[in-house]
């Protein structure tokens, strides 16, 4: 079974699964990362959800992958990085693209 980023679903080839800067772990509820469960995301997901949501809103609305996934604020994004295949994406330049 190949990695995969839980937001975008794009495959994480095996070589990059163990660097951080490919694959980071995101808790759904980040003031509690003790307890917290996770998933696993690309690095641009990853910077694009904390970049759209505020770790108080992140606990209220977002603490499922599944409601991640559906929230208005990402869908454009999302639909954005499926169409492209590399995992190191600054949010910047994805926000630069978006507004095009
Ligand atoms: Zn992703
Ligand atoms: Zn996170």
């Amino acid at each position: 079974m190949p990695t995969t980023c839980a937001l975008c679903r794009r495959v994480i080839p095996d070589e990059r699964i163990a660097d951080p800067q490919a694959l980071q772990e995101h808790h759904l509820r980040p003031e509690e990362r003790a307890t917290s469960p996770t998933v696993m995301l690309c690095r641009p997901c990853h910077e694009q959800i904390h970049a759209l949501f505020t770790n108080e809103e992140l606990r209220e609305a977002y603490d499922e992958i599944e409601s991640l996934r559906s929230a208005d604020r990402l869908q454009g994004y999302i639909e954005w990085i499926r169409g492209t295949e590399t995992l190191e994406i600054s949010v910047e330049t994805s926000r630069r693209v978006r507004e095009r």
